[in-house]
C-alpha cells in the first residue's frame, strides 16, 4: 500500500494506465547495424523538417491572433532545431553510437537539457525548456506518437502520472477514467477540482507512483483515506468491493434529494448552483438539479484546443450551456489564465512568481483582443438570453471600471451590427484578493453581484501557494482572517443590496455548510459531484441555529485583540467539526 493525500473522494477498483514522467523522453532503444545508419539519419532529418514546418505554422497563427512578441518563442524554438550542435550530437549518436534515431534523440535531449538547466542563468534555463519542448515534438513525430488528446484508455482506467496539468487532464477521454493517482498536486490544483467536479476519486502526493506502478497493475484507490493498493490481495479487493456496495447505496439515497427544494429546516430557500468548466459538467449539474451555474470557468474551452477559440467557437459553447440551463442563471466567468492555468499554444513570458503575475483580469487587460473576443461571444448570447458575467482576480476598483468600459464598447459595436440587447446582463466581481475585500463597498457599488473565490482568497490572504504541499498547513480555510474576510463581504452585500455568493472549494465542503450559512451566505456554487452532500447539509440545519453557531464561533474571532477568547466557542466548533480537521488548525482560530 502506498499512502497519498485524497483530493477527491470515493473508491475505485481498476487497472493502471501509467503516463511516463513529463521530463523523461522514453523511446524505444536498439542497436542498429551499419546498413540502417542512413535510414535512421533520414528519419531524423524528415522529423526535424516536419517539426520546423509545424513551428512555422504555430508562429504565424500566434502572431496573427496574439502578437509578434508572443509568436517569437516559436522562432526561438525553430532556432534550437537548426542549431548545428544539437544536430551533430544526434547524428553522432546514430553514426558512432549505433543507436536508433529515437534513442539518439532522447539521449541528446537529456544531455543538453541537463547541461543547460544546471547553469544558474535564467535565459539558459529557458533555453533548456525550449530544447525539451522541441525535442519532444521531434520525438513525437518520429514515434508517430498520438497527441495527448488521443491517449487511448481502457474503460475504468486508473491514470497514474507524476503530475497532471489541466490541459493534459482535459484532453483525456474522461468518461473512461475511474481514478487518478499522481506524485504531485494538491487539493486546490485544477486537476483536483476537475476530478471532484466529475466525481472521479483522486489521490495525490503518492511518492514514486510512476515507478512503483506498472501499466495494467490492479489498483484499489481508497479516496477516503488516500491509500493506494497496488496488486492487492484478494481479501483487500473483497473488502473494498463490500464498502463500494455500501457507499453506492448511500449515494442512491442521496440522489433522491435532487428533486427536493433546497430549504433549511426553518424553510429558508438557499440557492445551490454548480461550478462547471465544460458542457459535460452542465449535464451533471442538470442531473442533480442545480439552481443554475454559479461559476462557469471558461478557461477549459481554451485548454482543449490547439489554438485560441474563435468568437464563433465560444458563442456556440456558451449558448448551448445557457440554453441547457434555461431559465436558470448561468454565471460565465471570463478567462482566468495565469499561474497553473496556462495555454501550451500561447506562451507568455515565464514569470518568477506566476500567482502574483499576469492572472485573470490583468491578463485580459494586456491581451485585449482575447478579452474582446470573449466579451463579444458572451454578448451575442446575451442578445438571446439573460446572462451573468463575472470578472476574475479583481484587486482594484479601477479594473472593474475598465472592464465595464470594454464591455460597453463591445456592446455598442454589436448594436451597430443590428443586435438588440433587451435581456438582463448582470455584472459580478470575483472576490479572491484581500485588497478587494478591503475596498468591498466601492467594488459592490460598481457591480450587480459579488462571488467569493475562497481558493485564491485563502492563498493570497495566508500567503500560501494553493498548489504547494510544503505550505499546506498555512493554507487554512478556517483561519480567523478568512472568516473575517467572508463576513466583511457578506456585510457589504447587505449594506449595498448586492447578492453575494461563494464558489470556492470551501462552498462544496458539507462540513462547513452550517458555518457558511451562519455567516449569512445564501447562495452557494459547488462542483456538481458535491451538490447533493451540500444540499443534505443545508436541509439538516436551521438558519437560526446556524447563525447562533457562527456567532459563537466568530465572537472571539471578531473581538479585536481582546486577549484569549472564551473556550466555549472553541469547544462548539471542534464538536461540530469533529475530527475532520487536523488539530493544528484549531489554535489558529484563537490567535
Ligand atoms: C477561487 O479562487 O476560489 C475560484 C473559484 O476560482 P479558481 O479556483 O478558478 O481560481
Ligand atoms: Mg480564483
Amino acid at each position: 500500500m502506498i499512502k497519498g493525500v485524497s483530493v477527491s473522494g470515493g473508491l475505485v477498483i481498476g487497472h493502471a494506465h501509467v503516463i511516463g514522467r513529463g521530463d523523461s523522453y522514453s523511446a524505444p532503444r536498439r542497436k542498429i547495424n551499419e546498413g540502417e545508419i542512413n535510414s535512421e539519419l533520414a528519419k531524423f532529418d524528415a522529423a526535424v523538417k516536419l517539426a520546423e514546418k509545424e513551428l512555422g505554422e504555430l508562429e504565424k497563427d500566434v502572431a496573427k491572433k496574439v502578437g509578434k512578441r508572443e509568436a517569437a518563442i516559436f522562432t526561438a524554438q525553430a532556432l534550437v532545431l537548426s542549431d548545428p550542435m544539437f544536430y551533430k550530437e544526434v547524428a553522432s549518436q546514430i553514426l558512432t553510437g549505433r543507436l536508433n534515431a529515437e534513442a539518439a534523440l532522447s539521449d541528446s535531449i537529456s544531455k543538453f537539457s541537463h547541461m543547460l538547466s544546471s547553469i544558474e542563468d535564467i535565459y539558459l534555463k529557458e533555453r533548456a525548456s525550449d530544447l525539451r519542448d522541441v525535442g519532444k515534438r521531434v520525438l513525437g513525430i518520429i514515434m508517430k506518437r498520438q497527441p495527448i488528446g488521443a491517449l487511448e484508455l481502457e474503460e475504468g482506467a486508473v491514470v497514474v502520472a507524476d503530475e497532471l496539468s489541466p490541459s493534459t487532464t482535459i484532453h483525456m477521454e474522461l468518461q473512461k477514467v475511474a481514478g487518478f493517482v499522481t506524485e504531485r498536486g494538491s487539493r486546490n490544483s485544477h486537476m483536483a477540482i476537475l476530478a471532484r467536479s466529475l466525481g472521479i476519486p483522486a489521490v495525490v502526493d503518492v511518492a514514486d507512483a510512476t515507478l512503483k506502478i506498472r501499466n495494467g497493475d490492479q489498483i484499489v484507490i481508497d479516496g477516503i483515506t488516500g491509500a493506494v493498493f497496488v496488486n492487492p490481495k484478494k481479501n483487500v479487493v473483497d473488502e473494498y468491493k463490500k464498502l463500494k456496495k455500501t457507499l453506492g447505496a448511500a449515494r442512491r439515497a442521496l440522489v433522491a434529494l435532487a428533486e427536493l427544494p433546497c430549504l433549511t429546516k426553518d424553510g429558508v430557500k438557499i440557492s445551490l448552483g454548480a461550478n462547471i468548466g465544460k458542457r459535460a459538467d452542465a449535464e451533471a449539474a442538470c442531473l442533480f438539479n442545480a439552481d443554475g451555474i454559479g461559476l462557469y470557468r471558461t478557461e477549459f474551452s481554451y485548454m482543449i484546443r490547439d489554438t485560441l477559440p474563435t468568437e464563433e467557437d465560444q458563442y456556440q459553447i456558451y449558448r448551448k450551456v445557457v440554453e441547457r440551463l434555461l431559465p436558470k442563471e448561468v454565471v460565465i466567468r471570463v478567462l482566468d489564465l495565469g499561474s497553473d492555468k496556462a495555454l501550451a499554444y500561447f506562451p507568455v513570458l515565464k514569470e518568477e512568481n506566476p500567482s502574483l503575475g499576469l492572472r485573470g483580469i490583468r491578463f485580459l487587460m494586456k491581451y485585449r483582443d482575447i478579452f474582446r473576443t470573449e466579451l463579444n461571444a458572451i454578448l451575442r448570447v446575451n442578445a438571446l438570453y439573460p446572462v451573468s458575467l463575472l470578472f476574475p482576480m479583481i484587486s482594484e476598483v479601477g479594473e472593474i471600471v475598465q472592464a465595464k468600459a470594454m464591455l460597453g464598447e463591445a456592446r455598442t459595436a454589436l448594436k451597430k451590427k443590428g443586435l438588440v440587447f433587451d435581456k438582463a446582463l448582470k455584472i459580478g466581481a470575483m472576490i479572491e484578493v484581500p485588497s478587494a475585500v478591503l475596498q468591498i463597498g466601492r467594488i459592490a457599488r460598481e457591480v450587480d453581484f459579488l462571488s467569493i473565490g475562497t481558493n485564491d482568497l485563502i492563498q493570497y490572504t495566508m500567503a500560501a501557494d494553493r498548489l504547494s504541499q510544503d505550505v499546506e498547513n498555512y493554507y487554512e480555510e478556517l483561519h480567523p482572517a478568512i472568516l473575517k474576510m467572508i463576513q466583511t463581504v457578506v456585510d457589504a452585500g447587505i449594506a449595498e443590496n448586492k447578492e453575494v455568493s461563494i464558489c470556492g472549494e470551501m462552498a462544496g465542503d458539507e462540513k462547513l455548510t452550517k458555518l457558511l450559512l451562519g455567516l449569512g451566505l445564501k447562495k452557494f456554487s459547488v462542483p456538481p459531484g458535491e451538490l447533493l452532500e451540500v444540499k443534505k447539509a443545508i436541509m439538516a440545519v436551521s438558519l437560526e441555529g446556524s447563525r447562533a453557531f457562527a456567532a459563537r464561533v466568530l465572537k472571539p474571532v471578531l473581538r479585536a485583540s481582546a486577549g484569549r477568547p472564551r473556550e466555549d466557542g472553541l469547544a462548539s466548533l471542534l464538536l461540530f467539526l469533529g475530527t475532520a480537521f487536523p488539530p493544528c488548525q484549531a489554535p489558529y482560530l484563537w490567535t
